[in-house]
C-alpha cells in the first residue's frame, strides 16, 4: 500500500475522489479539505506519501501554494483545477507536477485517479536512457524522476545491450536516440527485437531526424512509438506513462491467459508451452531434468471441516510456499486441484532430494491462520529424475512417484530416476 495526499476544499469532489481512489487496493488516501489540514497530515505522516492529488486553489491557499508544499516534501503531484488559464497552468508544469488537470472535464477525476496510479507503478518501474548525449540524459533524466520511475543510462547501443541483458535490471521501456557512435538507434532497435518483443519490452525513438521514412523504418523495426527533438516535458511525461500502461495491459492479458486465477501460478497450458522449450534445450545438452508433482494430504477433510474457501486459502498456501523455496529459473504450475507440478533444470540428483525434503518439512511446520482459523496439513511429493521420451512422459513418471508416496504413508517424498 502506499500513502496518497489528497487536498480539495469541495466535499464533493472529495467523494468523488475517495470512489475512484478506492478502485484501486494498492493506494491509502489520506484526505485534507484545507492547506492547513495538509501541513498537518505531512507532518503526522512524516511526509512519507509517495503521490499527491492537488487542488490549486483553497481558501487558505489560493495561489496553488499547496504544491509548493507538496513539492518541499519531494512528493510528486497531480493538480486539479478549475483555471483555464494556459500561462497559470505551464507555471505550475514548471513545478514538480505530473499533470494539471481541468475540473470542469467530467472524466477529470478518473483522469487524475489514472495519473497517480501510474506514479505509483512508476515506483517499481526501470526505464533505459540510450543517448550518445550527456545533456540530452541528463534532460531526460530529469523528467522521468518526475514521474518516479528509475532511470539507467547508456551512452551508445552496445552499452544499452550490455545493461539489456542483465535480466535483474528488469528494464521495461527504452528510450533511444537515432544518430549514436557505434551503432545508431535503428540498428539497437534492430538488435533489441532479436530478444524481445514488442508487448514485452517497449520502445521509444526520440530523434530530430524528420524524415518519415526513418519514422517508418522504426515502426517496422519494432519501435513502439516516436518523438520529435525538439520535445516538451509534459509530451516525454504523457507518451512514456502511456506506453508504460499500455505494457501492462499486455502483462495482464498474458497472465490472464497463462495463470491461474486462485493462486496467481502458471497453469497448465504455459507449463507445457514452456516445458517444451525447456526440455529440448536440455535433451541438447544432455543434462537431466526434475519434475515434481506435488499433491495435498488428505485435503478432502480440510474442504468438508472448514469449508470450500477455508480450502481455497490452503491452496494458495502451496503458492506461497513453493515461491519461498524455488529458484526463478523454476518453471512451477498449477496442474489442477489441490496439485502442482515443478520442472527444474540445472539441479543434481542430491539437490533436488534435498530441496523438496526442506519443502515438505515447511509445509508440516506450518500453520496457516485462515481467517481466524487455525489450519495445517501436510504434501505429498512424486520426482522423477533425468530423461524420458517426452516432457509428458516425465510428469507421468512423477505421477507414479506422487502415488506410490502416497500408499507408504504420505507427507513424504519418493524420488524415481
Ligand atoms: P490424498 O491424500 O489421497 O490426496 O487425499 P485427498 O483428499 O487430497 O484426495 P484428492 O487429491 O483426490 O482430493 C482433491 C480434492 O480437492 C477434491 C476436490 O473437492 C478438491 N478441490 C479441487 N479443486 C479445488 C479448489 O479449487 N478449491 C477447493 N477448496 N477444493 C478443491
Ligand atoms: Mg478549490
Ligand atoms: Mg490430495
Ligand atoms: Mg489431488
Amino acid at each position: 500500500m502506499k500513502k496518497v495526499l489528497v487536498v480539495d476544499d469541495s466535499q464533493t469532489v472529495l467523494i468523488m475522489l475517495r470512489i475512484e481512489l478506492e478502485k484501486h487496493s494498492d493506494i491509502e488516501p489520506y484526505f485534507a479539505s484545507s492547506y492547513k489540514e495538509a501541513v498537518r497530515l505531512l507532518r503526522e505522516h512524516k511526509g512519507d506519501f509517495h503521490a499527491a492529488l492537488l487542488d490549486l486553489n483553497l481558501p487558505d491557499a489560493p495561489d496553488g501554494e499547496v504544491v509548493g508544499l507538496a513539492n518541499s516534501h519531494n512528493i510528486p503531484s497531480v493538480v486539479l483545477t478549475g483555471t483555464v488559464d494556459e500561462k497559470v497552468q505551464n507555471s505550475i508544469l514548471k513545478k514538480d507536477v505530473i499533470d494539471v488537470i481541468l475540473k470542469n472535464d467530467p472524466s477529470s477525476i478518473k483522469f487524475a485517479v489514472k495519473d497517480i496510479s501510474r506514479t505509483l507503478k512508476n515506483y517499481d518501474t526501470t526505464v533505459l536512457i540510450v543517448d550518445d548525449s550527456k545533456l540530452y540524459r541528463q534532460i531526460l533524466r530529469d523528467t522521468l524522476e518526475k514521474i518516479k520511475l528509475n532511470v539507467l543510462e547508456a551512452s551508445d547501443g552496445e552499452e544499452a545491450l550490455e545493461i539489456l541483458s542483465n535480466k535483474e535490471n528488469n528494464i521495461s521501456l527504452v528510450l533511444t536516440d537515432y544518430e549514436m557512435p557505434k551503432m545508431n538507434g535503428l540498428d539497437l532497435t534492430f538488435k533489441i527485437r532479436e530478444k524481445a518483443k514488442k508487448d514485452q519490452l517497449g520502445i521509444i525513438v526520440i530523434s530530430s531526424l524528420e524524415a518519415q521514412t526513418t519514422i517508418g523504418k522504426f515502426l517496422k523495426f519494432g519501435a513502439n512509438d516516436f518523438i520529435n527533438k525538439p520535445f516538451t516535458e509534459n509530451e516525454i511525461i504523457t507518451r512514456v506513462n502511456s506506453n508504460l500502461e499500455l505494457l501492462d495491459l499486455f502483462e495482464k492479458i498474458r497472465d490472464m491467459a497463462n495463470k491461474d486465477f486462485l493462486t496467481g501460478a502458471y497453469n497448465r497450458r504455459y507449463f507445457f508451452d514452456s516445458g517444451e522449450s525447456l526440455y529440448s534445450k536440455n535433451k541438447r545438452k544432455d543434462t537431466p531434468l526434475a519434475v515434481a508433482m506435488i499433491d495435498i494430504d488428505k485435503f478432502k477433510n480440510i474442504n468438508d471441516t472448514y469449508g470450500h474457501d477455508i480450502g481455497d486459502i490452503a491452496i494458495q498456501e502451496v503458492k506461497k510456499i513453493l515461491d519461498k523455496n524455488l529458484r526463478t529459473s523454476d518453471l512451477m504450475a498449477r496442474f489442477g486441484g489441490e496439485e502442482f507440478c515443478i520442472l527444474l533444470e540445472d539441479i543434481t540428483l542430491e539437490d533436488t532430494k534435498l530441496l523438496f525434503e526442506k519443502i515438505r518439512e515447511n509445509f508440516e511446520e506450518n500453520v496457516i491462520d485462515a481467517d481466524g482459523t487455525k489450519i495445517s496439513y501436510t504434501i505429498s511429493t512424486g520426482i522423477y529424475f533425468g530423461f524420458s521420451d517426452s516432457l509428458e512422459d516425465m510428469i507421468r513418471l512423477s505421477d507414479e512417484a506422487l502415488y506410490t508416496a502416497k500408499q507408504n504413508g504420505r507427507n513424504r517424498v519418493e524420488i524415481k530416476s
